[in-house]
């Protein structure tokens, strides 16, 4: 065969095998975001649930199919008996205290961003888009402001309840969220819009972080000055009850008692533990 025609025959192999390469890279990406789709929980093929060797550092891909398993099997019960306490706390403390009031937070305390998470393999991207059906990260800002993040429903149910319950006078208890999630017109719509959708309404107010609160270290400082402002409200709310998922939102205290929720799932950082302890926390 002539050399011209040798070069045109390995051309057109090549053209062949990249068409296959290319449909196959194609397929596989269309078919991990119909899975993504399908399963959008993770919990339909969950992976083997395995003892982790703590001898030496966990391996991170090994830990994430553990903690996708446990939210999947236990999280929820854990989250439930975590609020028990606060149940009893609250029905037996509201009725004793003028003007009482319960404090929330938001993410993974009353609303999962579980989708989010999985979707992420608990990796985070604060900025871009957040498409579930895409094999791309999903932009955690997107994210919030798509207002999906779904009811945790033993928090639900515990905010029922706190909307039934008198003080001593009377009246209705005041139920407040404080969360890290930045100030702005778009997250505040759609943060108090998702609160709304998933079933909490009726609360008095959503503390966000305000941009000022940057120059802080911690979330936590921020948010022990917003439970401040509360208890120095015209109505001189006493909180009794501060539920958070993270130790930065109840160090600080500012609370007759507060109550932590499992989150396994991602740290944030507060300002320090006092030596004592904190004290909403050890409180019988
Ligand atoms: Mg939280």
């Amino acid at each position: 065969m002539p050399n011209h025609e040798t070069h045109r025959e390995l051309l057109r192999r090549f053209g062949k095998y990249l068409a296959v390469a290319v449909l196959t890279a194609f397929c596989g990406l269309f078919a991990l975001a119909t899975a993504n789709a399908e399963d959008a929980s993770g919990c339909q093929n969950l992976p083997q649930q395995e003892k982790l060797d703590t001898k030496w550092p966990i391996n991170i891909g090994l830990l994430s199919d553990q903690l996708i398993v446990y939210r999947c099997k236990d999280y929820m019960n854990d989250v439930r008996e975590a609020l028990m306490e606060a149940r009893t706390w609250v029905k037996q403390r509201a009725p004793q205290v003028v003007k009482a009031a319960v404090v929330f937070d938001i993410d993974e305390t009353s609303l999962s961003n579980w989708e989010a998470m999985y979707h992420n393999r608990f990796g985070y991207a604060a900025t871009g888009p957040c498409d579930l059906s895409s094999t791309s990260a999903c932009g955690q800002r997107e994210w919030d402001l798509s207002a999906r993040a779904t009811a945790l429903e033993p928090t639900l149910e515990f905010f029922k309840l706190v909307k039934t319950l008198r003080d001593k006078n009377g009246d209705k208890l005041g139920v407040f969220f404080i969360t890290g999630r930045y100030e702005d017109p778009s997250e505040r719509i759609a943060t108090q819009w998702n609160l709304r959708k998933e079933g909490y309404d009726g609360w008095e107010k959503v503390f966000m972080r305000p941009e000022s609160s940057r120059a802080d270290q911690f979330v936590s400082t921020y948010k022990t000055k917003a439970r401040i402002a509360i208890e120095n409200m015209p109505e001189h709310y006493t909180i009794i009850a501060n539920v958070g998922d993270q130790i930065s939102d109840l160090v600080g205290d500012h609370a007759d008692r507060c109550f932590k929720l499992p989150n396994p799932f991602y740290f944030i950082p507060g300002d320090p533990v006092p030596e004592s302890g904190i004290k909403c926390l050890s409180r019988q």
